[in-house]
C-alpha cells in the first residue's frame, strides 16, 4: 500500500462485528471473560484478548496496528502523550548510571525531562546536532541510547538519520527518534536506520488539537546484547519483539502511560487525512516562508526549505513531499515578537503544533522556559524568535495576516 492508502485502510480489521469502518471507541474500563480460566489466560499472555484497559484497549490496538503499518515496524506502543511515549521509550533501555546522547537541538519539554531523569542517575550529554564527531567522542561505555529529532522542534534543523544510525549501530546502541515534527508523511525513519521512532499524536497525526497522545513504534531490527542491556535479559527471547514485550509487561503497564480510546478513535480519524494535511501544510509552509523572505530583508526567516537554510541540503535527502510546516522567523528583539504576535488576527497564539489552523509561538518564553540560557542557544531558541506553525488556510489570507502585523507594529519594508 502506498501512504495515503495505508492512511485509510492499514491494520483495518476488515471482520468488524457490525462493519463499521473504524473501530468503535470501546469505552470501557475492564473486560469480562466468560471463564476465570480465561481471564488467567489474558493475564499470562498465553491467550489474545482484553481484560483492562490500561494494558490494553481494541480501540488503541486499531490506532496502534495502523502506525506500525505506516512506520513499517514491529508494533507500537500509543501512550497518554508524546512525553508519555518518550518517557516509555527511554526508561525501558536505561538504568541509573547510564547515559544518554542527544541532540542539543529539542523540544523544550523533552530537555525538561531529561533533566527529570538525573535524580534517578541518569545523565544527558548533549551535542550539536550532526556534529559526528563530536557525537561519537561523547559516547562512553555507559551511553545505552543515541537522540535527536528529526526536524528540531523549533531549530528546524534536519537530523542526517543514516549517519546518527551507523555511529549508534557501531557502539552497539539504538538511535531513537522523535519524529513528531516531520511524521512518517515527510520520512519513514526506520529506511535510515533508526530504531525506535516517537511521535507525539497531539500534533500531525491528530491534526485538529482534540486530543493529547503518543505512540511509538519498534523496527525490531536492533540486535539487543544482554551484556550491555541486562536490563533486557529476559526478554531477548523475544528476537524482535523483545523491546516491546517488556515495555507491555512493565513500565507502560505499571506507570499508567496509556493512551485513552476515544483519543485513539480521534487520531484513527486524524490518519486518515494526514498525508492531504501535510501536502497543503508544507506547501503553505514553503509560500510564506518565501513571502516573508522576499519581502522583509530585515528579519531572518527559517525554513528547511530555503536555499538559504542551513539544513536545506540534508531536508533534500531525507525528506520526501515538503520541508515541514513550520516557519521560525527572528524580528530583532523580544518587544518586536510579542508585538508581531499581538497583531496577527488568523493565526493563534497558542504552544502548540500541527493544527490545520495556523498557530503562532514566542518559545523562549513558553515552551523553553525552563531551559537554560545555553540549552536556550543551542536549541535555536531565541528571544526575538517566534515559531509559526503553518495551517491549511487559504495562503493569501495568511500572508495578508502577516503583512498587515508587520505594517502594524512598523516593521514592513
Ligand atoms: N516531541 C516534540 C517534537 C514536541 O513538539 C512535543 C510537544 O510539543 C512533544 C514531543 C511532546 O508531546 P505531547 O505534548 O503530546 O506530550
Amino acid at each position: 500500500m502506498n501512504f495515503n492508502t495505508a492512511l485509510l485502510h492499514g491494520g483495518v480489521d476488515k471482520k468488524e462485528k457490525y462493519g463499521s469502518t473504524l473501530t468503535p471507541i470501546y469505552q470501557t474500563s475492564a473486560f469480562y471473560q466468560q471463564s476465570a480460566e480465561d481471564l488467567e489466560g489474558i493475564f499470562s499472555n498465553k491467550t489474545p484478548g482484553y481484560c483492562y484497559t490500561r494494558v490494553a484497549n481494541p480501540t488503541v490496538t486499531a490506532f496502534e496496528n495502523r502506525i506500525t503499518k505506516l512506520e513499517g515496524g514491529v508494533g507500537s506502543v500509543a501512550t497518554s502523550s508524546g512525553m508519555s511515549a518518550i518517557f516509555c521509550a527511554l526508561t525501558n533501555i536505561l538504568e541509573s548510571g547510564d547515559e544518554i546522547v542527544s541532540s542539543s537541538s529539542l523540544y523544550g519539554g523533552t530537555i525538561d525531562f531529561f533533566r527529570d531523569l538525573e535524580a534517578f542517575g541518569i545523565k544527558t550529554n548533549y551535542i550539536e546536532n550532526n556534529n559526528f564527531e563530536q557525537i561519537e567522542n561523547a559516547i562512553t561505555e555507559n551511553t545505552k541510547l543515541l537522540y535527536a529529532e528529526t526536524i528540531g522542534n523549533p531549530c528546524l534543523d534536519v537530523t542526517d538519520i543514516d549517519e546518527l544510525a551507523k555511529i549508534a549501530h557501531a557502539h552497539g546502541i539504538p538511535l531513537i527518534i522523535d519524529n513528531t515534527v516531520a511524521t512518517p508523511y515527510l520520512v519513514k525513519v526506520f529506511e535510515h536506520g533508526a530504531d525506535i521512532v516517537i511521535n507525539s499524536t497531539s500534533k500531525y497525526i491528530n491534526g485538529s488539537s482534540n486530543a493529547i497522545g503518543g505512540v511509538l513504534t519498534d523496527s525490531g531490527k536492533f540486535k539487543w546484547n544482554k551484556e550491555k542491556f541486562p536490563i533486557l535479559k529476559d526478554y531477548i527471547k523475544f528476537g524482535p519483539y523483545a523491546y516491546l514485550a517488556k515495555l507491555r509487561a512493565g513500565l507502560f503497564r505499571n506507570a499508567g502511560a496509556c493512551m485513552a480510546p476515544q483519543t485513539a478513535y480521534l487520531n484513527q480519524i486524524g490518519l486518515e487525512t494526514l498525508g492531504l494535511r501535510m501536502e497543503r501544510q508544507c506547501t503553505n509552509a514553503g509560500k510564506l516562508a518565501e513571502h516573508l523572505e522576499k519581502r522583509y530583508p530585515n528579519i531572518i526567516v527559517n525554513y528547511p526549505g530555503l536555499e538559504s537554510s542551513k539544513w536545506h541540503g540534508i531536508g533534500e535527502k531525507l525528506l520526501n513531499g515538503g520541508y515541514g510546516a513550520i516557519v521560525t522567523i527572528r524580528v530583532g528583539s523580544k518587544e518586536n515578537a510579542f508585538k508581531l504576535l499581538d497583531e496577527l488576527e488568523l493565526a493563534y497564539r497558542l504552544s502548540n503544533i500541527g493544527d490545520t489552523k495556523t498557530l503562532v509561538l514566542h518559545p523562549s518564553s513558553t515552551i523553553s522556559l525552563h531551559s537554560t540560557k545555553k540549552q536556550k542557544e543551542d536549541a535555536g531558541v531565541f528571544d526575538d524568535l517566534i515559531r509559526i506553525s503553518v495551517g491549511i488556510e487559504d495562503i493569501d489570507d495568511l500572508k495578508e495576516d502577516f503583512d498587515k502585523a508587520f505594517k502594524g507594529i512598523g516593521l514592513d519594508a
